[in-house]
């Protein structure tokens, strides 16, 4: 093969992972590294995504530890008014190319591959080829693999919707539905997570009367309150939402009541309080946008889409009309993956799993640090075991109580603890610094002492 180079690391996927991890080999360690995409850009499916998406979670946690995002601005308008800015799919894209340009590439340490497909390897001799120029490279890694398509979620802008349209019926994804051609009567969203919120909630910001959607949901989630995961002088709040969940934690009976206790304390919400939710994927709503969403009263509940034709929906449970002056817009794609867990850690590789409860760049970025920076693949993956991703409730609780064994773990390494309090990406590192005679961080605190072990001992009879 007349392409053949020696890299270290040979990362697939420049996406949030990706690039996480790439940052930590190069400020950890004088490793050399290969990224390579599919896509034509770093980014990940933010390449892809739907026009109108934005972070869930603050730009100050999100992306590579060394470069920050945004600029900490409280947003001043719309459904994230009085709370910090989060990044928009433009934003996050210009950011993992500055990103790319003006820190990977100059260190003269990495060497980038965009619309390159990884076809394989193994005993450190894998290939990828140019989807431009049908060039195959051959690649020696001295040290690992790291891939980051195990858990490749889908997206709706460039995957199959997964139930059947008939010919002449009017559907888009959901990114589509900001370039429409001519409006539309009804619009009905497919879909019970965070794409489909995002959709109804710009429809109704757009102007569209709430009377003209109907929402298709086949499930109910619990989402997690904004107000407490903020940075900076929401710490103490978001503290505040720790010492919420350890207090539940320790005194639930049951997953429901544990779930049903951080309800109550405003700490979980919503869209339907009369319906119980059996979905928890992590994400974050602010209560501006719940109350948009509850103006939604055209609500389905008769499971999964099967097939839209012209004239009707059939569901799992039931068939519902529409007509030709109806939109369908299809969110039901799964931004997250679930798949067996498999060790992180192995001799040849490095499989990105999520290890605990937490926002995902920090996670990813630590399993480049603790790489760099740990002896044996054995003790990494004690810091770091893999889990699935949280889909339910339980799951949630699962990842929760993964979170506080593995914390302990970590804080006694001095090398992770003092990666951990600096990186801009561990929303509580900082917490000990200006805040920490704050009132609010002192009376969190001393609630987390109170109910922290309970928790994690009652986390063991609900869940473990
Ligand atoms: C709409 C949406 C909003 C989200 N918001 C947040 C948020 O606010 N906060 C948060 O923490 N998480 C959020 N997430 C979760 C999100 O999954 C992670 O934040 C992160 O972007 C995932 O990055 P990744 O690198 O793991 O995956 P991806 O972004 O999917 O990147 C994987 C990359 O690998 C490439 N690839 C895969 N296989 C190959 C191959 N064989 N050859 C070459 N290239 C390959 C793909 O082309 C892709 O670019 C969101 C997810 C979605 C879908």
């Amino acid at each position: 093969m007349g392409n053949a180079f020696d890299v270290d690391y040979l990362v697939v996927g420049a996406g949030a992972a990706g690039m996480a991890i790439a940052d930590e080999l190069l400020a950890h360690s004088d490793a050399t590294l290969a990224i390579v995409d599919r896509r034509h850009a770093p980014g990940g499916h933010w390449i892809d995504a739907y026009p109108f998406v934005r972070l869930h979670q603050p730009s100050a946690f999100y992306g590579v530890s060394s470069t920050a995002l945004g600029q900490d601005a409280i947003d001043r308008s719309g459904v994230n008014a009085g709370f910090y800015e989060v990044a928009g799919a433009d934003e996050l894209r210009a950011y993992f190319a500055r990103v790319m340009q003006q820190s990977f590439l100059p260190t003269g340490r990495v060497r980038y591959f965009p619309c390159s497909d990884h076809t394989g390897g193994e005993n450190g001799r894998h290939t990828f080829v140019s989807r431009l120029t049908g060039a195959a490279h051959e690649v020696r890694v001295r040290r690992k693999l790291v891939d980051t398509s195990y858990l490749e979620g889908a997206i709706p802008a460039v995957g199959a919707p997964p139930f059947e349209v008939a010919e002449g019926v009017r559907w888009c994804p959901a990114g589509a539905v900001a370039r429409i051609d001519g409006r539309a009567g009804r619009y009905v969203i497919v879909g019970a997570g965070k794409t489909a919120m995002d959709t109804c909630v710009w429809l109704l910001e757009q102007g569209v009367p709430p009377a003209d959607i109907t929402w298709i949901k086949s499930r109910e989630g619990w989402w997690l309150n904004r107000r407490f995961h903020q940075p900076h002088d929401g710490l103490p709040a978001f503290l505040d939402g720790v010492a919420l969940q350890m207090q539940a934690f320790a005194q639930a009976g049951s997953v429901d009541d544990a779930m049903l206790r951080l309800e109550a304390d405003g700490f979980l919400l919503r869209v339907d309080p009369n319906v119980a939710p059996t979905m928890l994927h992590g994400a974050i709503l602010s209560e501006a946008e719940q109350k948009l969403l509850r103006q939604i009263e055209d609500v389905v509940r008769l499971g999964r889409v099967r097939r839209i034709e012209r004239d009707r929906i059939l569901l799992d449970g039931g068939v519902v009309p529409t007509d030709a002056d109806t939109l369908h817009v299809h969110c039901a794609a799964s931004g997250l993956a679930y798949r067996t867990p498999r060790p992180i850690f192995e001799p040849d590789r490095i499989t990105v799993q999520p290890c605990f409860w937490s926002f995902s760049s920090f996670q990813f970025a630590l399993l480049g640090v603790v790489e760099a920076t740990v002896e044996s693949d054995e003790e990494k993956n004690r810091l770091c075991p893999a889990i699935k991703y949280w889909d339910t409730s339980a799951d949630y609780l699962r990842a929760y109580l993964a979170l506080l064994a593995s914390e302990r773990a970590r804080a006694a390494s001095p090398a992770l603890a003092a990666w951990a309090k600096g990186t801009r990406l561990n929303p509580l590192g900082r917490i000990g610094g200006s805040y920490r005679d704050h009132p609010g961080v002192v009376a969190a605190r001393d609630r987390v002492r109170q109910f922290g072990a309970a928790a994690a001992g009652n986390l063991v009879k609900l869940v473990g």
